[in-house]
């Protein structure tokens, strides 16, 4: 009996080699990807510089499975939230941001989330599995397809932890990377990450140049234990440990987030004391409000004056910083909202 293969599992070399088995032409899988990753298009009978013979073949032994969209919300500002359903019937989200034309695509790295950050809604309702390689690219793929056009940038900011699925979701960038393939320039593709320290040490090493952000949230142990308990595992001088490796391997500056939760975080003390502790990184620092969560209802956003007191202590001490606005707000899309099956039926 054949083996059923999966269209989005497959890299361009695992095309090759099929075709190869199938006694077919090597180039054939450049074509093939052309019209999956550059035209979106997802039935092999459209694939017309195949033979109607291949095309008979693909759709008999390749399975072209792709997220099901159970749900899209567009927010006032144009965010786009999109539901999807995938083949076990997990449920994840990635949203669309749309920032003056260039468009970045969020996406999920796993169902759910071990981490339990306590600001984070995805980790408030735990953890279901990580993705394959084929649900991380189906995600980007299909929002392409909808949206009509190119997506210019991928940030892996929707639920999951990618440096806890490192090997789906290297897969799935190496692809998206791939001239033959999506061809999206690396600097294009960020990664955002809680702060796994095996993990950042590999993408230190990682052919494909990519983007970093940390998740810091709290400048000392004490109270980033308390918001982030992976916080536990790899407390900070572990984390900065990797943080410097990473800038000395790549020459990339890392984006540090930093979400303002009123009276939790905000302190001006804590400007000074993540100056201290990123000595040396030459970060750029994200200060994203902080995005109200229903399972948290007592934290809230930082008011005006403790925000502007928190950005002078950073300009005071020559930290280069932007004051994210808050996007996707009124329909759950903002960083950290996303919660999949159980919220946004
Ligand atoms: N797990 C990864 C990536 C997904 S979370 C990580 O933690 O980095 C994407 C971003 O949203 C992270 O920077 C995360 O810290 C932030 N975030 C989570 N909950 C938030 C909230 N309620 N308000 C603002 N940002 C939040
Ligand atoms: Fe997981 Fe990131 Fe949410 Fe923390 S912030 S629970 S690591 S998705």
């Amino acid at each position: 009996m054949n083996e059923i293969y999966d269209a989005l599992e497959l890299s361009l070399n695992d095309w090759q080699i099929l075709f190869t088995n199938w006694g077919e032409a090597k180039f054939r899988a450049g074509q093939v990807c052309q019209w999956i990753y550059s035209k979106k298009v997802f039935s092999y009978h459209d694939m017309s510089n195949l033979s109607k013979t291949l095309r008979d073949k693909l759709s008999g032994n390749v399975l072209m499975t792709l997220p099901i969209l159970i749900k899209q919300q567009t927010s006032r500002d144009g965010t786009r939230k999109f539901l999807w359903q995938l083949g076990d019937g997990a449920r994840i989200e990635s949203v669309l941001l749309n920032h003056g034309g260039h468009k970045t695509a969020c996406i999920s790295s796993q169902a759910g989330c071990p981490l339990g950050c306590v600001f984070c809604e995805t980790g408030a309702n735990g953890f279901t599995r990580n993705l394959t390689r084929g649900e991380i690219l189906g995600q980007f793929l299909m929002m392409e397809k909808i949206n009509g056009s190119d997506i210019n940038n991928v940030v892996f900011m929707g639920m999951g932890e990618p440096l806890l699925n490192e090997g789906a979701v290297f897969s799935a960038i190496r692809s998206l990377n791939d001239k033959a393939m999506r061809n999206l320039g690396a600097r294009h593709i960020t990664i955002s990450t809680s702060g796994i320290v095996p993990g950042i040490e590999d993408l230190a090493d990682f052919e494909v140049p990519l983007r970093l952000s940390l998740s810091l949230h709290a400048p000392n142990d004490a109270l980033r234990s308390k918001l982030m308990p992976v916080n536990r595992q790899y407390p900070l001088q572990k984390l900065t440990g990797a943080l410097k490796h990473y800038r000395e391997r790549t020459g990339e500056r890392i984006t540090i987030e930093y979400a303002l939760i009123d009276r939790v975080n905000d302190e001006p003390e804590y400007a000074y004391e993540m100056a201290a502790l990123l000595d040396g990184l030459e970060p750029y620092v994200n200060l994203i409000p902080f995005n109200p969560i229903p399972s948290r209802p007592e934290l809230g956003r930082s008011g005006d004056s403790r925000v502007r007191a928190f950005c002078s202590a950073l300009s005071e001490l020559k930290i280069e910083y932007e004051l994210r606005k808050e996007r996707g707000g009124d329909i759950m899309a903002a960083c950290g909202q996303l919660a999949g099956a159980s919220l946004a039926k």
